[in-house]
């Protein structure tokens, strides 16, 4: 609302006044801070690089490069200590409408390994897709999508380390375990707990039929035979050179 009560004309004029003798100032940083916009809008184009992990978040929203950024370092971080390093180029992460490249896919998120591309559903666009195909049957909210941002980024630190052109099932058992480990604990619960499924009994049965048909079961059999006191980091190297 506006008023042009004396009172506030005094109080308007005087502001001025103690304004004046930094006129020059006020253009120096008006013009400092026109630059600092320009640097950002084009660092904001060419995509923003994460601090912790060899990810690159193209052309999103700040609370969107925060919320990556954030699960790269934790997966990361993760990994890491599992003995997987990130030794691959940048992989460039994009938050789409639609998913275009598909390799290692879901429904939600693509890698490509090929192309170093990371592609996710937006958030807005997994909600509207989620009620149709809920996935582990939970109803789409932002830590499960959250979880699937993992995925992704575990598929792509995994690529590098593998001995031989990855297969498919190896490389679906380590992205989906990253992200039920690192999920929400509640959120792991419910998934647990929607999902009925045994561990797999050994790494041989890790293979493409069960994932085509149930990923959701493929995803919860592998993270529970990763937890098992005997697998871990073991299972993840079996799957990694191959010998298995
Ligand atoms: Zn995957």
């Amino acid at each position: 609302m506006l008023s042009n009560g004396p009172g506030q004309n005094a109080t308007r004029q005087a502001a001025a006044h103690r304004t004046r003798p930094s006129y020059f100032l006020s253009l120096l940083t008006r013009s400092v801070a026109g630059l600092l916009l320009c640097v950002a809008v084009g660092a904001y184009a060419e995509g923003v690089r994460c601090p912790v992990g060899d990810i690159v978040v193209v052309d999103a929203a700040p609370a969107d490069v925060d919320m990556v950024c954030g699960a790269a370092a934790e997966t990361t971080a993760y990994m890491e200590a599992l003995g997987l390093r990130a030794t691959r180029p940048v992989t460039k992460f994009y938050l789409v409408n639609t998913i275009g490249h598909a390799h290692f896919s879901s429904s939600i998120g693509a890698y490509d390994a090929a192309a170093d591309r990371i592609e996710i559903l937006n958030y807005d666009a997994a909600l509207k897709l989620m009620p149709a195909r809920p996935a582990f049957g939970v109803t789409m909210n932002q830590a499960l999508y959250r979880s699937f941002v993992v995925h992704e980024i575990a598929h792509a630190t995994a690529n590098p380390n593998f001995a031989h052109p990855p297969a498919g099932p190896a490389h679906e058992y380590i992205a989906y375990t990253v992200q039920l480990a690192l999920m929400d604990p509640a959120l792991r619960a419910q998934v647990l707990s929607n999902v009925p499924a045994q561990a797999f009994d050994r790494l041989s049965e890790v293979g493409d039929y069960l994932l085509m048909l149930d990923p959701n079961r493929f995803a919860v059999m592998s993270y529970r035979h990763f937890v098992r006191p005997e697998n871990g980091a073991i299972a993840f190297e079996h799957l990694l050179t191959g010998d298995f």
